[in-house]
């Protein structure tokens, strides 16, 4: 039963409250919701609902409907991410696990564990205990196996996820791992469930070889049951009667468990398919489903492997299958981040004394556009900075008071947002990252409300342009421009006339608990916004292969060739020029240009000499990691393989 508490509730009267539902036995979770506080109230309930309602401080009681509670999106709306060290599952960054199926021995394991860090995944996999079908398969090493698990998390950074087999490895499991697996054929131990319940670390439920959805889910309330929230469900096959692969992998199940369960999905193409040309294929698929990561075998010598070797990738598929997901991330919402383990490492190096306010500030509010773009790129570690203008973002900045800005640049639709290529003229700051976003818009209204109803919608002035085509088809609809979009989606909230209606991201009405009156109204689904982050002087790890420029040229024959040449005879590839006129001088331009290398690199540092050389007014804006590869830059070939193009 879920208590829906009244605004004015007081003190004592909750004190009161809970006391009463914990004398009947109750299990009593509280949540703190964006407009009210709710109790998810589990146990036998043995009164009707009337009775809860008379509680003093009570305004709603609702019952669950479905057998698992503490599990259910009903008690717990918004999602669940699982924090293991840095590592979050569940949020705007798609996690990859991955390692052999056993822990083999100590050298084999370190080696892998480098392959796979270096490719982009931020968890090892290895089993120490393994079930196996067979008694007289290799059955793991057991402590020996996770002593070098301790090893792989001291020596490469990377968590280690391992498999329990028994109650009795509680110990070993506190002292050398940081996600314990329990296998699909454990599923429903329940002794097993009940003992990670009660460890306490986090805990990847895999879903048994013949289980439904809802007896997964019973397993997960189980352990969530025993005061451990800590759970990320795994999809990894069913038995079916199709011989061709090992299991029939169920990628319905990540729809569904979504909408079910606010706890986080990930999948295991293979153990689902036990094929290794069917790895990558799944895994990609996995992923346009809306899983939130996925757990893959990878081995450096998988013909010796000691246990699934034949669904076991190699290193150069597992390479390729990451710049896939690499590309296929912004298309559905997610980045897969290459510097994920550096970037953490630096945002926790930004709370130490002596460095700049360890926050990102950007022009908006949580909903918007920009907003999502700082969490992709940092993830959920960083405190963000809401600015009503993109000038803030750079004065706080500029005056060391944020270590980092987000900001629109570019739009694949639209163009460049000029303001923000002035404001880079105007300050010295340099431009330290990107990344993409695939922008999606949808009419979001009030519940309820029907599209022929709508006589005013409200976006941002380039929003309005980008569903130009949508919104023409409603000529009678009044319009109003907001700053951003997730504030005009607060708008309308507020206003609370089912006349009106916002174009925003889906996240905007999920926030708002509005609906989305229609989905996908861009004027072409290829529409993704370049953001750039800009500092003063904290840099950001990860390879830097893009640098940005401006300049402008004097006015006489051949002037703009020569800069342009230096790119040529050096066999620099541009992805970028734009001229623009110069705001301060009346019919002269300054060229905006985006070269695919690192200026600053000792070997390029001639260039720049060059190119100021060559130019009448020349500035750097930095170099940086390309940022989540948006499908024009890169296209997914007919055997799955990724080329820049
Ligand atoms: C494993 O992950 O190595 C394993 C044994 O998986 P499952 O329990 O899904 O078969
Ligand atoms: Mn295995």
């Amino acid at each position: 039963m879920i208590l829906v508490l009244s605004q004015g509730i007081t003190r004592e009267e909750k004190e009161r409250l809970l006391e009463t539902l914990r004398a009947e036995g109750n299990l009593i979770k509280e949540i703190q919701g964006e407009e009210e506080t709710i109790l998810g109230v589990v146990g036998k309930i043995r009164k009707d609902l009337g009775y809860y309602e008379s509680l003093p401080g009570v305004a709603k009681a609702i019952p669950i409907s479905s057998p698992y509670k503490l599990v259910s999106r009903q008690l717990h709306p918004a999602p669940s991410t699982i924090k293991i060290g840095e590592v979050a599952i569940g949020g705007d960054r798609l996690v990859v696990i991955a390692g052999p199926c056993g822990v083999e021995d100590r050298q084999r394991t370190l080696e892998i564990a480098w392959m796979v860090r270096k490719y982009g995944a931020v968890l090892f996999r290895g089993g120490a205990f393994k079930p196996r079908t067979s008694p007289y398969s290799f059955q793991g090493l057991g402590e020996e196996g996770l002593k070098i698990l301790k090893e792989v998390r001291e020596e490469t950074g990377l968590g280690v996820v391992t498999e329990m087999t028994s109650p009795s490895q509680a110990d070993l499991m506190v002292k050398y791992v940081d996600v314990i697996q329990i296998g699909a054929r454990n599923m429903q131990n329940f002794e097993l469930l009940k003992c990670v319940g009660r460890i306490g670390k986090p805990v990847l439920l895999k879903r048994g070889l013949a289980a439904t959805i809802e007896e997964w889910l019973m397993s997960a309330e189980y352990i969530l049951s025993e005061g451990n929230d800590q759970v990320i469900l795994c999809e990894r096959g069913i038995r079916t009667f199709e011989p061709y692969t090992r299991n029939t992998l169920d990628l319905t199940a990540v729809p569904i468990i979504k909408k079910l369960t606010h706890l986080p999905i990930i999948v295991d193409p293979s153990h689902a398919t036990g094929l290794r040309d069917k790895v990558s294929p799944m895994a990609r698929a996995a992923v346009a489903a809306g899983a939130d990561g996925l757990i893959i075998e990878v081995h450096t010598d998988p013909d010796k492997a000691l246990s699934d070797g034949p669904q076991s990738l190699y290193p150069g598929q597992f390479e390729q299958l990451m710049r896939d997901l690499y590309v296929i991330g912004p298309v559905v919402g997610k980045q897969l981040d290459y510097a994920y383990l550096e970037k953490a490492r630096m945002i926790r190096r930004l709370h130490e004394p002596g460095a700049a306010p360890a926050q990102a500030a950007y022009r908006g509010v949580p909903g918007s556009w920009s907003h999502k773009a700082c969490q992709q790129f940092f993830g959920g570690d960083m405190p963000l900075k809401e600015c009503s203008s993109f000038r803030e973002v750079f004065d706080l900045v500029d005056r060391g008071q944020a270590a980092f800005g987000v900001l629109p640049l570019e739009n694949s639709l639209t163009g460049s947002f000029h303001e923000n290529y002035d404001l880079l003229l105007d300050y010295d700051l340099q431009i330290v990252g990107e990344v993409t976003l695939r922008i999606k818009h949808n009419l979001i209204g009030h519940p309820g409300a029907a599209l022929e109803g709508i006589e005013r919608i409200y976006s941002h002035p380039q929003v309005f342009q980008q569903c130009k085509e949508f919104v023409a088809s409603h000529p009678r609809w009044d319009h109003i421009a907001c700053r951003n979009t997730a504030a005009c989606v607060a708008r309308i909230k507020e206003n609370k006339d089912p006349k009106e209606a916002a174009i925003a991201g889906e996240e905007a009405a999920e926030l708002h608990q509005l609906a989305v009156l229609k989905e996908g109204i861009e004027m072409n689904p290829r529409n993704f916004t370049r953001f750039v982050v800009i500092s003063k002087n904290s840099a950001l790890p990860g390879e830097k292969n893009k640098s940005s420029l401006i300049f402008s040229v004097g006015d006489h024959p051949g002037a703009l060739v020569a800069p342009l040449q230096v790119f040529a005879a050096n066999n620099i590839n541009l992805v970028k020029l734009e001229s623009r006129p110069r705001p301060d001088r009346p019919w002269e331009y300054l060229f905006y240009v985006d070269v695919e290398l690192d200026m600053l690199a000792a070997e390029n540092r001639s260039l720049l000499e060059q190119l100021r050389e060559k130019t009448e007014f020349f500035k750097y804006l930095g170099s940086y990691q390309k940022g989540g590869a948006a499908a024009s830059e890169a296209v997914i070939g007919e055997k799955g393989t990724t080329s820049a193009g």
